[in-house]
């Protein structure tokens, strides 16, 4: 009697995924892959990551360090969280994704029943003539890049000239330029304060632009102008050794240069024949399944995500929306609709924050904005309230790098 109460427990207890043993790889262990694997390992999913680099350094506030406000370390996170749990951890490249099994650098094989990727993005230096990331660093992968700008920066001379440029949509990180080009234009204010910056804007219009102006005109009159598009904003070439950035209508001799380069899907994503002609990679909304590679999920910046924008706020949401749509698919089950949120915070100064949210759903085969929910930080607020956004900020940063690393 008490052997069959005890069988019957077993029974109970053990995942019914344990007895298929089904198999899933992630690849790319930033906000979006790591995410992923932890949900997936706690949804009972036998799981493994694949990840390039030993540790990651996390692009959200690496403008901070440019600006010499917060060291490198700060950025730093291991997978040793991951490990603990008893996820199986790979530190290499993948090279391909072949039917049903990713062939890592060394050729060794991983087989999968379902593939989740989240390989981030590609630069294309090559778009802008004569650019020399190591004289003009983008700094739009935190690493040697962001403290190269940041060196940059600390050796140039007072009174010189520093030229950002900005791409055109879409790129990771919509606000990202405007916050880097406020926290340098800090660093000069306290530093430099002979200097200016010039925003080459491939564009008309950008992410909460209103308050990023209203905050410009009262912390950095003078110091910063911004270019957009209409007005001269785009970068054709570049004199990489001289420092001058040419646009459609003049040139600029910069003393520090940050370009920013077009981007696209990771280059593994294309490999493995998930980009379509954009250069990024289309999902269904629902369950994140290749629209071209049946059996492999895409999340995070590599992904076309409707109105949802390219943020480790959403790689996260989506990692864990993914997951869930992996493991019931693994069961046979159609994965439920669902609600994401995303929220980016930019830091104008120390202390002062802004943000901008957003609810979306699947539709029309895309994620659309639900509408009527989310917004952006309300103009004209008081500096206490910016004090308390810079706060969340910091608070959110936690959060997510606890969700995603453990
Ligand atoms: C300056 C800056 C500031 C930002 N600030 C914010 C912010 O405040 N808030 C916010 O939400 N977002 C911010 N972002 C955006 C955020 O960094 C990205 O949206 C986020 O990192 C996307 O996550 P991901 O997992 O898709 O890609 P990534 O974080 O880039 O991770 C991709 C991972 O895949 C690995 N990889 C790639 N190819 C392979 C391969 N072939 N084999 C194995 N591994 C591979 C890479 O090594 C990497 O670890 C900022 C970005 C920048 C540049």
């Amino acid at each position: 009697m008490r052997r069959r109460a005890l069988l019957g427990a077993a029974l109970l207890a053990a995942p019914a995924l344990a007895q298929a043993a089904p198999k899933v790889v992630v690849i790319g262990g930033g906000f979006g892959g790591a995410t992923a694997a932890r949900a997936l390992h706690r949804l009972g999913v036998s799981v493994t990551l694949v990840e390039r680099d030993a540790t990651y350094l996390s692009c959200p506030f690496s403008n901070a360090v440019i600006a010499g406000l917060r060291e490198m370390e700060a950025q730093r996170f291991g997978y040793d969280g991951l490990r603990r749990e008893g996820i199986a951890v790979v530190v290499q490249a993948a090279r391909t994704v072949e039917e049903r099994r990713v062939v890592l650098a060394d050729g060794a094989t991983l087989p999968f029943d379902r593939l989740v990727m989240a390989p981030g993005i590609a630069l294309h230096p090559d778009a802008i003539p004569g650019l020399d990331t190591e004289a003009m660093p983008h700094a739009w992968r935190a690493g040697p890049q962001t403290l190269l700008l940041r060196r940059q920066l600390e050796a140039m001379e007072d009174g010189g000239l520093v030229v950002l440029s900005a791409p055109a949509n879409p790129y990771r990180c919509p606000p990202g330029p405007y916050e880097r080009a406020s926290l340098i234009a800090h660093y000069l204010k306290t530093h430099k304060p002979r200097s200016k910056l010039i925003l080459l804007d491939a564009k008309d219009a950008f992410s909460k632009q209103r308050l990023f102006e209203e905050a410009w005109a009262a912390l950095y009159p003078g110091l910063l102008e911004w270019v957009p598009l209409s007005s001269g904003g785009k970068v054709v070439e570049v004199d990489a050794a001289a420092r001058v950035v040419r646009t459609e209508f003049g040139e600029h001799q910069a003393a520090v240069a940050n370009i920013i380069p077009p981007q696209s899907a990771g280059r593994i994503a294309q490999a493995a024949g998930l980009t379509d002609r954009s250069g990024w990679c289309a999902v269904d909304p629902v369950s994140f399944e290749s629209r071209l590679r049946p059996g492999i999920h895409l999340i995070g910046d590599a992904i076309i995500a409707g109105a949802m924008p390219k943020s480790a706020f959403a790689a996260n949401a989506q990692a864990r929306v993914c997951a869930e749509a992996v493991a019931a698919l693994l069961r046979g089950e159609a994965p439920a609709p669902p609600k994401l949120i995303n929220t980016c915070y930019s830091l104008l100064e120390p202390g002062y924050g802004i943000s901008i949210a957003g609810v979306y759903q699947p539709k029309d085969g895309l994620l659309a904005d639900v509408p009527g929910a989310g917004g952006v930080s309300k103009p004209g607020a008081p500096t206490a309230v910016r004090a308390a956004e810079a706060g969340y900020a910091e608070d959110w940063f936690r959060t997510v790098t606890a969700d995603a690393f453990g």
